[in-house]
């Protein structure tokens, strides 16, 4: 079962209130589960801080990024950094949805080499993959 996993590119608007966000200025993204795929949302801080708090079952991670200047527009949309931190982040993931999500990160940092495969291990039933971050001997 492989499913492809699409983060769009950030529009540069804010989901929110629709204000144009210019290059530099800083922004809060985040990933969400829509259906089969991921969707990135881009958020103003203004709307950022102001949306409501309850428990938000379908977002699976957000940081604070900045819009790139035009001349920054090749540079990855995300960085090496932001997948560790979402990877740790979701260590204990509630749903099927967010287990699938660190899955795929884990594909793409193992292929960064910056996460390293060990062995594989039976707990509770399922075949998990222990793992190790570069640089740090904690198994994951
Ligand atoms: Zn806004």
């Amino acid at each position: 079962m492989a499913r492809e996993y699409n983060i769009s590119k950030t529009a540069c608007l804010c989901r929110s209130c629709q204000k144009h966000l210019e290059p530099g200025s800083e922004l809060v993204a985040t990933v969400r589960e829509a259906g089969e795929e991921l969707q990135r949302e881009d958020f103003c801080l203004d709307c950022w801080s102001a949306r409501p708090q309850q428990a938000d079952h379908g977002l699976l991670g957000s940081w604070h990024s900045r819009v790139p200047a035009s001349t920054e527009k090749k540079k990855l949309l995300v960085d090496d950094e932001l997948l560790v931190n979402l990877f740790q982040r979701l260590e204990h993931p509630d749903t099927a949805a967010k287990a699938n999500f660190r899955f795929v990160l884990a594909l793409i940092l193992m292929r960064k080499k910056l996460l390293v495969y060990d062995r594989t291990e039976a707990m509770e039933g399922q075949e998990t993959w222990v793992m190790h971050l570069r640089g740090d001997d904690t198994p994951v």
